[in-house]
Order: structure tokens, then C-alpha cells, then sequence
């Protein structure tokens, strides 16, 4: 018990160490892709390797903890749902736009996504006395799988949106407008983090909101990145758009 805290602690100070080193060397893929990292796969294969840990071992964890009451159960579609998509219906449906990927990338990807699923799962299912979703306050649960779905269906329509635009206008990069992108340069990555800021509610886990952090240590340098990237490639890139929270960064 005590040693699964020491765990998360480390965990959670390698997030914040990311979250500055960040600011100096975005993660080389998509349009901050470079060489130097040594050798690419294709990028199809490279999100379905990198993300299929997260699907797996939580699953594992899940069907190792024998627990059937609804929260458990919940709290596994929730991630899942997040999960197999991004694994399996994501890569697929983008297989003819996505550029190659570092595999060095990829096996970073597949640790942090193994040890997630793992931190999460294992709290959930199997600490103290096992199936932790059995003592969720009920208004815990629910206030924080509204937040979860809202945050879900933000990163989905917004990922929807660049999709949209690779098919319409082929591999040239274009500014996102309408719906969030009017606020943000990055509301699929705004989306994703009320997601798990949501599932951490929900789960009234130390582990999933330390997901949440790591998905915040992820995903704002990247975002105030491509904001750079898109002021230094289009002189006319609205200059009031936030680069992940609206009206605030
Ligand atoms: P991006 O927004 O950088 O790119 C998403 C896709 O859209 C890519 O295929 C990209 O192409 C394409 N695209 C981006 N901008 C444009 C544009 N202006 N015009 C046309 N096509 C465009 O997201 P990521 O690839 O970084 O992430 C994908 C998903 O994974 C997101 O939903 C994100 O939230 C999630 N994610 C979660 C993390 C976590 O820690 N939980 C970490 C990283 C990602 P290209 O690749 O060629 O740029």
C-alpha cells in the first residue's frame, strides 16, 4: 500500500520534470516531427502499439479485481471507450494521413500508456480491500462522468475537425475554424484533459489525477507549440486564440 504511494509520487514528479522539458524539445511527431530520433514506423502502427498497453493491462487489472458492482463497471466503459478508440478507431480511420513515427516515440508511448493503465487499474480494482468503486459518493460518480463525456465528445468532434480538413485539402496544413478552435489552437487537447481531470472525479482516484496531470504535462507545451508554429507559418492566424484553455492560455 504504502509502496504503490511512493509509486505515484515518483510518477507524479516525472510529470511535472516533463512538463518543463517540454517547453524545450516537443515530443518529435506530427508537424514537430524530426530527425534525429533514429528509425520511423508507420504511423497507423505506431499509435496502435503505443496506445494498446492502456487497453490491456487496465482490462487486466479489471478482470483480476472480480468486481461487479455498477461504479467498477462504469469507471472500466469509461476507459475503454477512451481507450479502444484511441487505439484501434483513431490510427485506423486517419491510416492514410498519419506521418511516420519515431519508434523510439512509440516504446516511450507504450511505457507511459503500460504504466498508466497499470497505476489506474491496480487503485481502482485491487488496493486496500479491492473495488475502491464501491465507496464513490454517488455525486462524485456522476458530476464526474458528466465531465468525462463532455470532455470526450469536445476531443472527438475536435479531432473530427482536423480530419475533415486533411481529407478536404489534402497534406498541407490549414488554420481549424469554427466550433472550439475559435477560442483555442488545441481543443482536442483541451477535451482530453477535462476527460481525465473528469474520470479522476469519477473515480475519486490519487492515480487518475495524477493522469491528469500528466496529461496537462503533455499536452500545454505541445499546445502553446503549435500555437508558436501556426503564428510563424500564417501572418493572418487569429491573434486572440488561446492555445488550450479558453479565454485563459
Ligand atoms: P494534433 O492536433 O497535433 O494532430 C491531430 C491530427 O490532425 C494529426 O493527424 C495531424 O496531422 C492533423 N492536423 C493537425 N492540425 C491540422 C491542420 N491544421 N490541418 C490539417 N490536419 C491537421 O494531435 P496529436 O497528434 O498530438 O494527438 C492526437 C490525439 O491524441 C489528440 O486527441 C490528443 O488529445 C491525444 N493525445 C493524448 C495525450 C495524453 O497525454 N493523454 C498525448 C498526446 C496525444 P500531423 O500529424 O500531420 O500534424
Amino acid at each position: 500500500m504504502q509502496t504503490f504511494y511512493i509509486i505515484l509520487l515518483i510518477w507524479a514528479l516525472l510529470a511535472v520534470t516533463t512538463f518543463f522539458v517540454l517547453f524545450f524539445i516537443s515530443a518529435p511527431y506530427g508537424r514537430h516531427y524530426k530527425k534525429g530520433f533514429g528509425p520511423s514506423i508507420n504511423g497507423t502502427a505506431g499509435w496502435i502499439a503505443m496506445e494498446a498497453p492502456a487497453v490491456i493491462i487496465f482490462a487486466l487489472m479489471y478482470t483480476t479485481g472480480y468486481c461487479l458492482d455498477i461504479y467498477s463497471i462504469a469507471l472500466l466503459f469509461m476507459w475503454e471507450l477512451h481507450y479502444v478508440h484511441r487505439t484501434l478507431i483513431y490510427p485506423l480511420r486517419r491510416r492514410n494521413t498519419l506521418k511516420p513515427m519515431p519508434i523510439l516515440i512509440v516504446l516511450f508511448g507504450m511505457i507511459f500508456n503500460g504504466i498508466n493503465g497499470l497505476l489506474n487499474g491496480y487503485w481502482i480494482y485491487h488496493l486496500e480491500d479491492g473495488c475502491s468503486g464501491k465507496w464513490v459518493p454517488a455525486l462524485f460518480f456522476l458530476v464526474g462522468t458528466a465531465v468525462f463525456i463532455t470532455g470526450f465528445i469536445i476531443n472527438l468532434t475536435a479531432d473530427e475537425k482536423l480530419l475533415k480538413l486533411r481529407r478536404q485539402r489534402g497534406v498541407e496544413y490549414q488554420i481549424p475554424q469554427g466550433g472550439l478552435y475559435r477560442y483555442v489552437t488545441c481543443p482536442n487537447y483541451f477535451g482530453e484533459i477535462v476527460e481525465w481531470i473528469g474520470f479522476a472525479i469519477a473515480s475519486l482516484s490519487p492515480a487518475a489525477l495524477v493522469f491528469a496531470l500528466w496529461t496537462c504535462a503533455n499536452l500545454v507545451p505541445r499546445a502553446l507549440s503549435h500555437r508558436a508554429w501556426y503564428r510563424a507559418h500564417f501572418p493572418n492566424y487569429p491573434k486572440d486564440r488561446k492555445a488550450i484553455f479558453p479565454f485563459l492560455l
